[in-house]
């Protein structure tokens, strides 16, 4: 007999992701296909740790450390079949196709679908393990707040930082944008130049974004190349960081604390800043916690 589980998303989100768990967990990956997607994708008979649900979006992660991102807000599915069944939507509809010994799960429609490396917690030894989750309403915002203050790596891009596990656990590629764009924060600002007013706001705005209405139409993520909401610039789009997800920001309107914003030449010698983008770099900086830490690297620059 032919056993098929096939569902529909909505409101059924946690009996497929059971279904899947009880599939494929444990299972070594005889094929992964994730079709036009950019970025790594398992090795060949990498064993399935999880799959979890995380609002509309369901992540399956392998044990070497990829994470398969599927975000399937009002049209994506996921199905599961038995090696050989019939599948019950067109094939070139399927965005990932994940096969282990006698099922096939096959994600359709999904707008957003990303592999990443997660990032190597052993990196980080002192950073006290995965830091809270901020989707919960009752998580400690001020304590995410003290680890995003206290990152070791003060060179570390906040776009970067934003996606460290060890700061903070339930956040998104997706509200990774938002949230930067929310603030108003260039994606490439330095640790070292962030003030803790400037980590708190992003902690706030972080948890409000992953805690909103999952179908709310993001502003700046995925537009790549339409007129930003607010002032009407163009929106980017870039692959970053060591996690090589999609990052989208406008770089009109989020500007703050880009030390690419100003000329290489202005941020060497000893001179009093006069360039208007330098003025503006050096007055965000004054409120910044390690404002010596600037001038430091700035020394160093020169
Ligand atoms: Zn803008």
């Amino acid at each position: 007999m032919i056993y098929s589980l096939h569902m529909a998303m909505r409101g059924q989100t946690n009996h497929t992701v059971a279904a899947m768990r009880t599939a494929l967990v444990g299972q070594p990956t005889l094929r992964f296909d994730a079709m036009s997607t950019i970025g790594p994708a398992p090795v060949e008979r990498s064993v399935i740790e999880s799959v979890t649900v995380k609002g509309r979006e369901i992540l399956v992660q392998w044990d070497d450390g990829i994470v398969l991102s599927t975000a399937l807000r009002f049209s994506g599915e996921w199905h599961l079949y038995r090696t050989a069944e019939m599948w019950r939507k067109e094939t070139y509809r399927a965005r990932v196709v994940i096969e282990v010994e006698g099922w096939v799960a096959v994600c359709f429609d999904a707008p957003i679908v990303e592999t990443y490396r997660q990032p190597d917690r052993k990196r980080h030894p002192q950073s006290g393990g995965i830091g809270p989750n901020i989707s919960h309403p009752k998580t400690d915002l001020s304590g995410c707040t003290q680890r995003l203050l206290d990152y070791r790596y003060a060179d570390a891009m906040i776009s970067d930082v934003l996606m460290d596990e060890s700061v903070m656990s339930g956040f998104g590629n997706v509200a990774r944008s938002e949230t930067l764009w929310a603030v108003g924060l260039s994606p490439f600002a330095k640790m070292a130049d962030l003030s803790y007013e400037d980590c708190a706001v992003l902690i706030e705005t972080a948890s409000r974004i992953v805690r909103s209405d999952p179908d709310t139409s993001p502003s700046v993520y995925g537009r790549n190349g339409q007129r930003c909401m607010r002032c009407r610039g163009t929106v980017e789009f870039k692959i970053v960081g060591a996690s090589r997800r999609n990052l989208y920001w406008c770089p009109d309107c989020q500007g703050r604390l880009d030390r690419r914003l100003i000329p290489s030449n202005l941020l060497q010698g000893d001179h009093t800043p006069t360039h208007p983008a330098e003025l503006i770099y050096f007055s965000d900086a004054v409120a910044a916690r390690k404002r010596f830490k600037i001038f430091d690297d700035l020394d160093k620059l020169g």
